[in-house]
């Protein structure tokens, strides 16, 4: 959104490993702005989901789940009904059953109205993710979509998780793709409007430049 008493949002959309969170995160301390992974928030469902023994395509139970969980996701942390879960919602399990969950449109409904929330709270705010630019936000004041080739995504995914090889993480990258690409509700688009950045060859800091230059 833009104009006086707007809260500024910078929306960063993207697939698996293409540098939105390092980048997001950056972009955020450039401008002085608060920074949300909304990934985190749909992981955290899917934590939640999976702790209770709930299967995770069973509709009606994961929306209630949706519903009620509560989720406090700070740039270091992903508090789920007062447990720390930061480490568990990176893990095989939640990132095997976080696209399932995240293409239920009443679980969507219910984590869109938590991210407008979180920017009206805090002023505005630095936002990474799948829909961010075509669904939540998109009057934003700058929609970014990062891309970088899927050799380039397997190993940036593989170095934040040692004793993974790269196959598999490539697996599940292509996997993730094709369910967050495919699903009915908010599938992964470049929303209309934005900017594409191919980060293949760019350093974070050469990615930052140019979408704080974007800005001016
Ligand atoms: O960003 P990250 O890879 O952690 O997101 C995990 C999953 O959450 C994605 O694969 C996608 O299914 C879902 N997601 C989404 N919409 C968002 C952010 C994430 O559907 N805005």
């Amino acid at each position: 959104m833009t104009g006086s008493g707007s809260p500024r949002v910078i929306a960063i959309d993207g697939p698996a490993g293409s540098g939105k969170s390092t980048v997001a995160r950056a972009v955020a301390d450039r401008l002085g702005l608060q920074y949300l992974d909304t990934g985190a928030m749909y992981r955290g469902v899917a934590h939640a989901v999976l702790r209770e023994g709930i299967d995770p395509s069973d509709g009606a139970a994961v929306s209630e789940v949706a519903r009620n969980v509560t989720l406090d996701v700070t740039r270091s942390h992903c508090m789920v009904d007062g447990e720390d879960a930061s480490a568990a919602i990176r893990g095989p399990e939640v990132t095997g059953a976080v696209s399932a969950v995240a293409a239920n449109p009443e679980v969507r409904g219910e984590m869109v109205a938590r991210q407008r929330a979180w920017v009206v709270e805090r002023g505005g705010g630095v936002m990474e993710g799948r829909d961010i630019g075509s669904v939540v936000f998109p009057d934003a004041e700058l929609k970014v979509y990062l891309t970088a080739s899927p050799e380039v995504r397997a190993r940036r995914r593989a170095a934040e998780a040692p004793g993974v090889d790269v196959d598999s993480v490539a697996a599940d990258i292509r996997r993730r793709d094709e369910a967050d690409s495919s699903r009915a509700a908010s599938p992964l688009v470049t929303a209309d409007g934005a900017r594409v950045l191919d980060t293949s060859d760019l350093t974070v800091d050469g990615v930052v430049d140019a979408i704080v230059g974007m800005l001016r």
